[in-house]
């Protein structure tokens, strides 16, 4: 008995096989069974499709999930959610267990199992987490990086044109003293010759 969970969200795998599981076992449903999780498009949005009589069951669960006014995007999906999620599992493992909607549709009409009053508590002390992004730099770091960065290209800057002006004063003097040097040269060849 094995159940295949294939994850292609950040969701933790191992928090959506607590709740899988625990799904299963409510609804007294063998393990043997291949989940696959992708995000759906629409944020807040719960869907999902099924094989009917098989062991396939496909769930979208919303990349982010709204807040107030805003959207939450990597945390955990908030128990309100959550009950949509297991609604959403709970009518899905239907289909596995061999339940159509009324109709032959494969979707709408109204399934008789897993309707959302009846999707029980099996899942409310579970949680599904959202392994969050890689922290990125905070902007005052990066400017302050950069400001650094200019800090010490400008020193070294500073520090070449020292140097250059050290060459130069070093290069006055030579030649003041040679000026001198011939200065008193010619005064003393003046002082001979008169
Ligand atoms: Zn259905």
């Amino acid at each position: 008995m094995n159940l295949k969970i294939k994850n292609a969200t950040k969701y933790r795998t191992a928090d959506l096989r607590r709740f899988f599981e625990a799904g299963l076992r409510a609804y007294g449903a063998q393990r043997d069974r291949t989940i696959e999780v992708e995000y759906s498009r629409r944020a807040g949005y719960v869907s999902g499709c099924a094989s009917i009589g098989g062991t396939w069951i496909k769930l979208r669960l919303p990349r982010q999930h709204v807040q107030g006014s805003g959207l939450v995007p990597y945390d955990t999906i908030p128990e309100r959610q959550m009950r949509h999620v297991a609604f959403v599992f709970a009518h899905e493992l239907q289909h596995n267990l061999g339940h159509r909607h009324s109709g032959g549709s494969a979707h709408g009409g109204t399934l008789t199992h897993g309707e959302y009053d009846d999707v029980g508590s099996w899942w409310v002390d579970l949680t599904i987490r959202q392994t969050p992004p890689k922290p990125t730099v905070p902007r005052e770091v990066c400017t302050q990086r950069l400001v650094e960065k200019r800090e010490r290209r400008a020193r070294e800057a500073l520090d070449r044109a020292l140097s250059d002006l050290k060459r130069v004063q070093n290069r006055v003097r030579k030649w003041q003293r040679k000026v001198a040097y011939y200065d008193r040269k010619l005064a003393l060849a003046a002082g001979t010759s008169s």
